[in-house]
């Protein structure tokens, strides 16, 4: 599994471009958790390498959903290392991860994914926008993370799922400062694994504190 940016060829499954892109395949280990679940650890951020826009038809997916053509090799030198470098950091640019997220739930959305896999993108979303030091960018899709796993607790989560969409809703409206709303989700993580239950009862107490600081786990 590749552990760092890597640069590959992709194939878009829309339009049928071709186009290079940097991926990575896992996020790593020896890290630590962050309170809404956001991995981090002292290496590369590894979220916005696990998406990519294809940057003909502006198809949006993980990297698991586009063909892998082959790994670019490492040019040393010359027009090719030159014209791979300038593409690479100019859709860097053009796509952080939070607009890389946001565009691949809308593609995910359109067709017809579950409102809990919506979520997560959108949650992805969150903690690229708080590495990119946007706040604006970070709240909107707090916002938008809220609203798709409610909707799928109304549609009728199970098991574990229904408890971390519920920790998930509790700590995304305590950092919106809505402890009310914190607090009714924190109360409702169960049945779950005891690890579960006692992050929730953690920052359920801090929401009663009006505590909206993100915490490690
Ligand atoms: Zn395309």
């Amino acid at each position: 599994m590749i552990k760092s940016p890597v640069p590959c060829r992709l194939l878009c499954s829309e339009c049928l471009a071709t186009f290079p892109a940097e991926v990575m395949e896992m996020t790593g280990t020896g890290g630590w958790l962050e309170s809404d679940l956001c991995y981090q650890s002292h290496g590369t951020f590894p979220y916005p390498y696990l998406v990519a826009v294809c940057p003909c038809c502006g198809w949006a997916a993980y990297i698991r959903d586009f063909e892998k053509l082959a790994y670019l090799p490492r040019y040393s030198g010359g027009i090719m290392a030159k014209a791979l470098r300038d593409y690479l950091r100019e859709d860097r640019l053009r796509f952080p991860g939070s607009k890389k997220y946001s565009l691949a739930a809308a593609s995910y959305a359109r067709a017809g994914a579950p409102p809990v896999f919506i979520g997560d993108l959108h949650l992805r979303a969150v903690w690229c926008a708080r590495q990119e030091r946007s706040p604006e960018v970070e709240d909107h899709h707090l916002e938008a993370a809220l609203l798709w796993f409610e909707r799928a607790q109304a549609g009728g989560l199970s098991g574990f799922e229904a408890a971390r969409a519920a920790y998930l809703l509790g700590e995304l409206n305590r950092r919106l400062s809505r402890f009310d709303e914190a607090v009714r989700w924190f109360n409702r993580v169960d049945p779950a694994p005891v690890w579960l239950r006692s992050w929730a009862e953690r920052m359920c107490l801090l929401a009663r504190e009006k505590n909206f600081v993100l915490q490690v786990l």
